[in-house]
């Protein structure tokens, strides 16, 4: 079946829904068919007699004058098509959001030929979705967001919610353009914890639930993101969520976790921090043979201090221990106080050997400390110590129970030899 070219161009324009209209600027001409009338409830007929001043009438002021703006720029050159989104009024009484579009069609360049034609769309329903989002993402606690990840490994935001600048001090439009906006604001200590749970949600499609820290020029502060992946058939998986601030949250959730795990007198850690290390260093040494040193402290005599200088002043010695501890002592090790006058300290990677000389070491630093009582008498002390070595190679130990009893069996030792003295994995009895 052979079909003229216009017919097909009708069946075309049919299919669509478009409205058609065709302007001729020089002469004011206007031509519309019948499916321009009917998109805003009327016929043709009714709109009789055509003229720019019917588009006009039916649409909406403030819209005029974009659409002029847009007829410039496209007719000066500065836009490649003619496009705006026009408000008109329906024959029922709403607005409508018409998305017109036109180029210029000059035949000849004789006078009176410059005719502008394009279509007109009913894009309301759009519209109102878009505007409804809009408004939804305005009173979200959060950024709403889409990620997209390629399996080449281009990412990029498809959507972003305008709270970006609330959240990050830069607009949607920027982030869309350029996602490592975005990234860049991340904390370098949490970045690989990012990228790492972004790749493991893309592995198994589970939700991505991320706490992270962000740098920005308001201050530096904790968010969180949530979004479930979806992955098309290309591979492409895009996830859509949120982001919220939980900044507050975070902080004090941070203190409480802080507070649990000190030891309110001295400020050092406390038993309960001491025993997870512990039970966290056997299980990793067990598998990577990894070698550790403990040596348990307990004061001697140190309720004859209390009892002659007064609770206060045991008090004062107790921190000062602790500050002679932490001065001696390694960054990496771990120092607790995990009863009233009794310490432990953690060293890792460290042999018994060179332990045992830190602790002989805190020993002489002890014994030469002098005290002044409130009283304003001066005393001194000393403190018996045990020292231990475990390795998960040798797994001598396993329990921690096992290895801590052990510990404090060499500090006994020490005790009944006499106190004031170290005694290394009891092979000073
Ligand atoms: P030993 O040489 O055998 O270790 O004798 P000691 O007196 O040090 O040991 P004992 O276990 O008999 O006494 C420990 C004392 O520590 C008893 C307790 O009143 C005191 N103590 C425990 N906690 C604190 C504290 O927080 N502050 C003060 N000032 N004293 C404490
Ligand atoms: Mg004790
Ligand atoms: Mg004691």
């Amino acid at each position: 079946m052979h079909l003229t070219a216009e017919t097909r161009l009708n069946a075309i324009l049919d299919g669509t829904g478009a409205g058609t209209w065709e302007y001729n600027l020089d002469t004011g001409e206007i031509i519309f068919n019948e499916r321009w009338a009917t998109m805003l409830g009327y016929t043709l007929e009714e709109l009789s007699p055509l003229s720019f001043q019917t588009w006009e009438k039916l649409s909406h002021p403030t819209d005029i004058e974009s659409a002029n703006q847009a007829l410039t720029a496209y007719l000066s050159g500065d836009a490649h098509q003619f496009e705006c989104v026009v408000r008109m009024l329906h024959k029922d009484g709403d607005w409508r959001y018409i998305h017109t579009r036109g180029t210029l069609f000059n035949n000849d360049q004789t006078a009176e030929s410059r005719w502008l034609m394009g279509t007109h769309l009913d894009v309301t329903r759009e519209k109102l979705s878009q505007h409804q989002m809009e408004q939804l993402a305005k009173s979200l606690p959060g950024i709403i967001y889409t990620f997209v990840l390629e399996p080449g490994g281009r990412y990029f935001f498809s959507y972003l919610s305008e709270k970006t600048w609330d959240f990050y001090g830069l607009t949607a439009e920027e982030c869309l353009d350029d996602p490592d906006k975005i990234f860049n604001l991340i904390h370098p200590d949490d970045l690989p914890r990012v990228h790492e749970s972004i790749a493991v949600s893309a592995q198994t499609l589970d939700e991505w639930v991320c706490e992270y820290r962000v740098q920005t020029e308001r201050g530096t502060y904790w968010l969180k993101g949530v979004s479930r992946p979806e992955k098309d058939a290309d591979g492409r998986i895009s996830w859509h969520g949120m982001t919220i601030n939980i900044d507050t949250e975070k902080n004090l959730e941070l203190e409480l976790e802080q507070l649990s795990i000190t030891d309110e007198l001295t400020g050092l850690y406390n038993r309960r921090y001491m025993l997870r290390k512990l039970q966290e260093s056997v299980a990793q040494g067990e598998r990577y043979g990894d070698t550790f040193s403990l040596i348990s402290l307990d004061i001697d005599f140190f309720k004859t201090i209390n009892d002659s200088y007064g609770h206060p002043t045991g008090d004062a010695v107790l921190q000062r221990f602790a500050d002679i501890i932490e001065s001696r002592t390694r960054k990496s090790d771990i120092v607790a106080r995990t009863g009233g006058e009794e310490f432990i300290i953690f060293m890792p990677n460290t042999g018994l050997s060179e332990a045992g000389h830190v602790a002989e070491s805190l020993r002489i630093a002890l014994q030469t400390e002098s005290f002044v009582s409130d009283e304003g008498e001066t005393f001194g002390t000393t403190f018996s110590a045990g020292v231990v070595n475990w390795s998960g190679a040798e797994s001598q130990t396993t329990s921690v129970r096992d290895l801590l009893s052990a510990c404090d069996q060499s500090m006994y030792a020490a005790k009944r030899a006499g106190r004031n003295r170290v005694v290394a994995n009891g092979n000073g009895e």
